[in-house]
């Protein structure tokens, strides 16, 4: 295998893929939209939480043209959120309109979930035709907080596990993504099922703690950062190689008067630091080498989708993280990254 790591200057992989990816809509949209390729990526996966929620095949074709009307480069896969109204005839259309997922959200979990599934099974007939229509199934994975039960921010994840395991048990064919895995028990638990079930990594699941959120909300997010064991769990499965883990950047922006607040909404913004970021990550770990393949290849593989066309280059010259674009502050704001994307469009 080739060693990059020691005298390597210059990275040119294929432009990258995020499979998750809030792009939000009106003001927000057009700040952060057009990010995206700065951050070295070509083609996203859009998460349909916007207000009010993407429920139809209409809602997501008009949300994916008003997308490209901002960033006319990009390729916009696009999502429908689970919901009760979701019928067959609705996601047959949705099928053959190129529509690649559907998001479910466990109630009340995150940003705008308030619509979202409270038991999986109510679903049943949507997941078997998603199965029979090759849609994949995105979840969050977590339990509500639940105080009788134990469940909070720390365990939601870990207690969602069986629920996954049920789903693919009873839907062995149908492409499930545990999305944003941020524990050790959820990298075992995907790394044991069936090859129809992966999981997404963020940029800075890899890279934060509980500590690092407790104090900056600029670091919160959900599922929260948990310990320095889960975290590494991340790492590890990384920098393994493993093809059933893959990037999604979980990129969440909030308005700086949202996070410098009482309740401040869970999200970090990584998209116009992303592929600079993953890659300092990764060659810290000493997996440079698998750059290209955790961002570029292995969640098109699983999605069943051609190449990228088009390359990214990474120089390791040093990148300043702005204080904040418009007024989203980024991840990482102020300080200093080994590489960069040169000349942004
Ligand atoms: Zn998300």
């Amino acid at each position: 295998m080739m060693n990059m790591t020691e005298t390597q200057t210059t990275l040119t992989i294929p432009l990258a893929d995020d499979f998750h990816v809030h792009l939000r809509d009106g003001d927000l949209a057009r700040t952060v939209t057009p990010l995206v390729r700065s951050g070295g990526v070509g083609r996203c996966l859009v998460m349909p939480n916007v207000n009010p929620p993407i429920q139809t095949v209409h809602d997501a074709l008009e949300y994916k043209r008003s997308l490209l009307h901002i960033a006319p480069d990009m390729t916009f896969l696009m999502t429908l959120y689970l919901h009760e109204g979701l019928t067959h005839n609705e996601l047959e259309r949705a099928a053959e309109a190129g529509i690649v997922a559907i998001k479910c959200y466990p109630r009340g979990v995150t940003t705008n979930s308030e619509h979202g599934a409270t038991d999986l099974m109510a679903h049943a007939d949507t997941f078997a035709a998603a199965e029979n229509l090759g849609m994949v199934l995105c979840i969050h994975g977590e339990i509500p907080n639940d105080t009788e039960r134990g469940i909070d921010i720390m365990n939601a994840e870990e207690a969602f596990l069986p629920e996954l395991k049920r789903l693919h048990t009873t839907f062995p064919k149908l492409r499930i993504v545990l999305e944003h895995v941020s524990t050790a028990a959820a990298v075992n638990a995907v790394r044991e099922l069936g090859d129809s079930v992966a999981a997404t990594i963020t940029a800075h699941h890899l890279l934060l703690t509980a500590e690092d959120w407790a104090n900056n909300p600029y670091n919160f997010c959900k599922p929260v950062a948990k310990t320095s064991a889960d975290r590494d769990a991340l790492r590890a499965i990384i920098k393994e190689g493993h093809p059933k883990f893959f990037l999604g950047s979980d990129s969440a922006p909030h308005r700086q008067a949202h996070k410098e607040c009482e309740h401040p909404k869970p999200g970090i913004f990584t998209t116009p630091i992303l592929l600079p970021l993953i890659a300092q990550c990764m060659e810290e770990l000493d997996c440079l080498d698998n750059l290209a393949e955790f961002v570029a290849t292995f969640g098109r593989h699983f999605y069943r989708l051609a190449p990228n066309k088009g390359t990214v280059k990474l120089e390791r010259t040093p990148f300043h993280v702005p204080d904040r674009y418009g007024d989203i502050v980024p991840f990482a704001a102020g300080t200093t990254l080994n590489w960069s994307i040169p000349s942004p469009r």
